[in-house]
């Protein structure tokens, strides 16, 4: 095995026997990204010689004796993420020069523990996608099939975790942007509660709904990155001060007694693929196998889901995306000096075209004389899929069902079809709005060769059940296992 293929878990005991050090591991690493990247540009920017330092700076703190889980491992980060000093452009033109002056909170706990980071992944414009042929800059490829989309909107996270250009990644997800990329490329990721992770340094789209959470190769990984970054965060006023526990600790054999939830609404969902329902169908029958009982569970709001939040994140994004105006961030088109002007031609040149869709809708929704029908009827309906999620955990401990009601498309498919790619996201925005924990891990391959992926939902702070849940699927699966041919 090439150390690049490593877990995260697997290298962390070659670290700390010192059968390996980080700065070969990282080596390895950067070796892969030179080899593979060309044809799958999941990366926007590779910080080579920093990756280097932190990596010589981890192997000290190995030599002497301080080797945490993540210390000396080479991850990637969403360029959604604040990194100090590093280019941060969410996929945007309108940011192509930005330099944070700050890390993201969850770049400082990484830092802390010792983590390597390799360098910055593609986007969908400022997280508005689910192919990440927004990005501002270029296209990233699936690396099970390099003619399509590795999803959106972390697809440069989810395509470099698979093609093994790093250990794990970050990435976010206002609206599936974890999951749904996840399952198109066969990597596990994890969307935690909102209010678990703080949001201090993710640049902003939805601020209701946004996350952070980890892309990783295996369900323990996933644990240990969660353990890393979760926890309150004095400085994002909505992280909640709640004890975190021991994910990895929550990895125990056995699901006796688990009552699983089959939210039957999602069989009958629009588009949706025979092979993703018969994975998943086939995933449920081997969780019953080991001992945990099915239900079937309604969540009767679903079906609104979709239109609420493409009310409420456009608004809080055209709100959210009113920043950039060519004075404080970024770029300015400076030939004009009227300052309107220069607002206008700053955000026209700036941003691209779903960015601009859904600043108008966004700005429409809020408008006097529009915000009680658009945005206070979403407000509502967000209520009402809160209560439908808390009803149907009165009954069962997680959901089941599926990321995406078909595997990865093709690249330029749906790109000039908002609609169609708005369906790619209707089984995952629905956690987003309710602010609950959802998780995708990989449950099965089209005849194509294509990956599918299972998403499990919890109670709000439940990630331990979702990790549980999913860690003794894996243990008697291999879909983790397989890698793409590149
Ligand atoms: N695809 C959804 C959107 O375009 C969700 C994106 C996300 O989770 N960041 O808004």
């Amino acid at each position: 095995m090439e150390l690049y293929e490593l877990s995260i878990e697997e290298a962390h005991r070659r670290l700390k026997q010192k059968e390996i050090s980080s700065v070969e591991l990282t080596r390895a690493v950067l070796e892969r990204i030179a080899a593979v990247d060309s044809r799958v540009d999941a990366f926007l920017k590779v910080s080579e010689n920093k990756a280097l330092a932190q990596a010589k700076a981890a192997d000290q703190k190995i030599a002497g004796g301080h080797c945490e889980p993540l210390t000396g491992i080479p991850l990637a980060v969403k360029d959604v993420i604040c990194t100090r000093g590093l280019e941060t452009t969410c996929g945007s033109r309108i940011l192509e020069n930005f330099l944070p002056p700050y890390s993201a909170t969850v770049i400082e706990k990484l830092g802390h523990t010792g983590a390597v980071m390799l360098g910055k992944t593609n986007m969908d414009e400022f997280a508005m996608g689910s192919s990440t042929e927004n990005s501002g800059f270029k296209n990233t490829r699936n690396p099970w099939d390099l003619t399509r989309v590795p999803g959106g909107s972390s697809g440069g996270s989810a395509a470099a975790v698979a093609a093994d250009m790093c250990l794990g990644a970050l990435g976010s997800d206002t609206g599936g942007s974890i999951r749904q990329p996840a399952s198109f490329c066969s990597t596990v990721g994890l969307k935690p509660s909102y209010g678990r992770v703080s949001r201090f340094g993710l640049v902003a789209f939805a601020s209701s709904l946004d996350q952070i959470g980890p892309l990783s190769k295996n369900v323990a990984d996933c644990a240990l990155m969660l353990n890393a970054i979760a926890g309150y965060d004095s400085a994002d006023s909505t992280s909640v001060p709640a004890d975190v526990p021991d994910y990895a600790g929550a990895l125990k054999e056995g699901l006796k007694g688990i009552r699983v939830g089959i939210p039957v609404e999602y069989a009958a969902a629009e588009g949706m693929h025979a092979e993703v329902s018969d994975a998943v169908a086939n995933a449920v029958r081997v969780i019953e196998d080991m001992g945990a009982r099915t239900i079937e569970v309604s969540l009767p709001h679903t079906q609104y889901a979709l239109a609420a939040y493409y009310v409420i994140a456009p608004s809080e994004a055209s709100s959210n995306l009113a920043r950039y105006d060519g004075v404080k961030y970024g770029v300015r088109d400076a030939d004009q000096y009227d300052l309107l002007q220069m607002y206008r031609r700053t955000r026209s040149r700036g941003f691209g075209p779903e960015v601009q869709r859904r600043i108008i809708i966004g700005t429409y929704c809020l408008s006097a004389g529009y915000y009680d029908a658009y945005y206070g009827k979403a407000s509502q309906v967000r209520t009402l899929i809160v209560q439908d999620f808390q009803k149907a955990f009165e009954s069962c401990d997680v959901l089941l069902c599926p990321v995406a009601p078909a595997p990865a498309f093709k690249i330029g498919e749906k790109v000039d079809d908002p609609l169609t790619m708005y369906l790619s996201d209707i089984f995952t925005l629905s956690a987003n709005l309710a602010g609950i924990p959802g998780m995708s891990i990989p449950c099965g391959f089209s005849k194509k060769g294509l990956p599918i992926g299972l998403q499990l939902l919890g109670r709000h702070f439940n990630e331990e059940m979702l990790l549980k849940v999913a860690y003794n699927f894996e243990r008697v699966t291999d879909f983790h296992k397989k890698r793409p041919d590149l």
